[in-house]
């Protein structure tokens, strides 16, 4: 009996017991590692090609064989293996960080998709564990190598004694899963209205500067033909007093 299998398929038949859209259901499903290997910015825009027919349903390495299979199930359509060039699946990881190689550069703090870092400029940062989803993005930043991922505690097999057992269980660990991905979801569309709202301001910023400045160049090019004016005026007197 495939557990994981089927609490995926479990995740997605909920989201559309609740009458979610067609990419939240597809987005129950995946695993919000938020890594990018699917070649999209995240889960929801993965989910979102999926739903329109823009991507494939295996795209997504973290969600491995089973996640593959129980968006085919949820979609209605045949399973296919999962596209290794995508990368390969990994046991869940987390970040931890060598405090004293750490130059506190903050390049981790930017790159990481649900700010699991806490740290500011010139102080060394620290990863939140139960917040990094194993997504890798912070291991190319750092410059100075001290990011390791290690595998955080896999969940044990449910053990099949009866029916209701193992269903109970399986329940269970399906709200737990459930609540992991929401607040995964919840920190990266945080993060994302972030970076937007930063480029919102920065581009306000810069547009309102380049107001006072073209209000400063059209002022400065006034007081130019003023003065401009005002000497070509005492040429022509001079000149006329000249001819008298
Ligand atoms: S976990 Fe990574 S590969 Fe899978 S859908 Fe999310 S962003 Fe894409
Ligand atoms: S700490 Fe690193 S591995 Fe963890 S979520 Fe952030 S970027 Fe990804
Ligand atoms: S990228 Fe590396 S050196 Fe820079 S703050 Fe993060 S862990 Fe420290």
């Amino acid at each position: 009996m495939n557990e994981n299998y089927l609490i995926l398929l479990g995740l997605g038949n909920t989201a559309k017991a609740e009458r979610k859209s067609l990419v939240e259901q597809i987005d129950a499903v995946l695993p919000q590692t938020q890594c990018t290997q699917c070649d999209f910015d995240g889960c929801k825009p993965y989910a979102e090609a999926i739903a329109i027919g823009d991507a494939e349903i295996n795209q997504c390495p973290p969600g491995g064989q089973d996640g593959v299979d129980a968006i085919a199930e949820l979609l209605g359509r045949k399973p296919i293996p999962l596209n290794e060039t995508h990368g390969e699946t990994k046991p869940k990881r987390i970040a931890v960080v060598d405090e004293k190689a750490c130059i506190g550069c903050t390049l981790c703090i930017q790159a990481c998709p649900v700010d699991a870092f806490v740290g500011s400029s010139k102080v060394m940062t620290q990863v939140i564990a139960k917040e990094c989803t194993g997504c890798d993005l912070c291991l190319p930043v750092c410059p100075v190598d001290c990011i390791d991922m290690i595998e955080s505690n896999p969940d044990k097999r449910i053990s099949y004694n009866d029916y209701f057992q193992f269903h109970e269980a399986l329940y269970k660990r399906q709200i737990l899963e459930k609540e992991t991905r929401d607040n995964s979801r919840d920190r990266y569309q945080f993060h994302q209205e972030r970076l937007e709202r930063n480029k919102r301001e920065r581009d306000e910023l810069l547009k309102s500067r380049m107001i006072v400045l073209k209000e400063k160049m059209a002022k400065d090019k006034a007081q130019k033909e003023k003065i401009n004016a005002a000497i070509q005026r005492v040429k022509k007197s001079k000149a006329n007093n000249e001819i008298k």
